[in-house]
């Protein structure tokens, strides 16, 4: 990606983003809740809402005005001093986390989700002490690009290019309590684990998994981690992912819909467990900086005033619903608003994501039969009907090929 390179209606000699990602296709301009605009005035469905992240739509009015509120007021500090904003919004998330789990916590507000992972697995580091360091996750995984965190990921072609990772991580098959059972021995800190699992292709833990490993962490006294930040803040039908199954973990971290688009994220812990931390253990310039956290508590009351659980229920369901007639969709995976939508032998993923593109539809293809659907979470019935029937079209589109394909082999 050196050289010309164009964004489009701007096309630069010079290329000024590290080449990491692909070469990006469309330049948005504005959106407003599920809407966004490209720069040539095209108007497009958002699906993705950011990979999970604008659950309150795009350019929300409330939390617009709490970010320029704060702006005027007051951007950052730093750790050496408090600010109102930060502790009304770790108020608020350890209240929704306490009547999850049944415990009260701390939490340390981080910038990402992996640097939500980082913090968390420092912790269960310190907790378990020495000789008690290892963290176990499963394969297919996805916990950030940082060193630890991608150490935690369970994808071996993602650490291979950076190879040593930091020593002390293990990988076991997903879903597989056995394997976690010969896994998880005394040298374990804690077991680091998504209730769904997201970049992985939206493949649901069952409730028998989590419990299991909810029982062998007591057995041996290692943490659970659950890895909340694609799945957390309501997007799955309830508040945390993990609640589905009933279990309450040690840690959570959290991201991504926590601030609509804010950067900013969270290692939440019990407060017994968070005490393993000292001062100077851990820190970040940006932790709890005013604006990110006008924005998590604005965020978070538009979710409560919309009922957002409930709202990603129903509108799953909707979803769901409307896919089962599809030509072309053999499954439907997921919960609530996180959905990965199975395509029949023979269809490709990522060609039906980028002919929606075209077509105004943003998904994205989490691999080569399975496209993703996290809507904002204020989609309307309207915009669902939208997408299903655009889906629809790809989907028929490829059909119709693979049909000459075989009449003209046959022929
Ligand atoms: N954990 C999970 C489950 C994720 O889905 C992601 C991002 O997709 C991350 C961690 C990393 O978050 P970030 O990209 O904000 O560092």
């Amino acid at each position: 990606m050196t050289g010309s390179h164009a964004f489009n209606h701007a096309p630069l000699e010079h290329c000024p983003f590290m080449p990491v990602f692909g070469p990006p296709a469309i330049m948005f301009e504005r959106g407003r809740g599920t809407e966004l605009w490209d720069t040539d005035g095209k108007r497009y469905l958002d699906f993705l809402a950011g990979i999970a992240v604008v659950s309150v739509g795009h350019a929300n009015p409330t939390v617009a005005e709490a970010v320029a509120d704060q702006a005027e007021k007051l951007l950052h500090v730093s750790n050496f001093f408090a600010n109102p904003v930060a502790t009304e919004a770790a108020v608020k998330i350890n209240g929704l986390l306490r009547e999850a789990t049944g415990h009260d916590g701390q939490l340390f507000f981080t910038n990402s989700g992996a640097e939500s992972n980082e913090c968390a697995i420092k912790l269960a580091r310190k907790h378990g002490g020495r000789g008690r360091h290892t963290v176990v996750s499963a394969l297919g995984s996805f916990h950030g690009r940082t060193l630890a965190s991608l150490a935690a990921t369970g994808q071996p072609e993602k650490h291979e290019p950076f190879a040593p990772m930091p020593e002390g991580f293990r990988h076991v098959p997903f879903g597989d309590l056995d394997a976690m059972r010969a896994a998880v021995d005394g040298t374990v800190a804690a077991v680091l684990i998504e209730p769904i699992q997201g970049e992985g292709g939206v493949n649901p833990a069952s409730s028998e998994y989590l419990t299991g490993i909810r029982e062998l962490c007591d057995e041996v006294g290692a943490l659970m981690i659950v890895d909340e930040i694609q799945t957390g803040f309501a997007r799955t039908g309830k508040w945390f992912g993990f609640e589905h199954a009933g279990v309450a973990p040690d840690v959570v971290t959290l991201a991504k819909a926590m601030g609509n688009g804010m950067p900013v994220g969270a290692c939440w812990a019990r407060t017994e467990v968070a005490a393993a931390f000292e001062p100077g253990d851990h820190g970040s310039t940006y932790s709890g900086t005013a604006i990110a956290c006008a924005a998590v508590n604005a965020t978070l009351d538009e979710m409560q005033r919309i009922d957002a659980p409930r709202r990603a229920v129903e509108l799953g369901q909707k979803i769901v619903d409307g896919l089962r007639g599809v030509s072309g969709v053999s499954d439907v995976r997921g919960r609530g608003l996180m959905l990965g939508v199975a395509l029949a032998d023979g269809l490709d993923a990522k060609r039906a994501s980028q002919e929606l593109l075209a077509d105004g539809l943003i998904v994205n293809a989490v691999n080569a039969s399975t496209i993703r659907l996290v809507p904002p979470i204020t989609v309307s019935d309207d915009e669902i009907d939208e997408a299903i029937e655009k889906i629809a079209a790809a989907l028929a589109n490829q059909l119709a090929e693979q049909a000459r394909h075989v009449t003209g082999a046959e022929s």
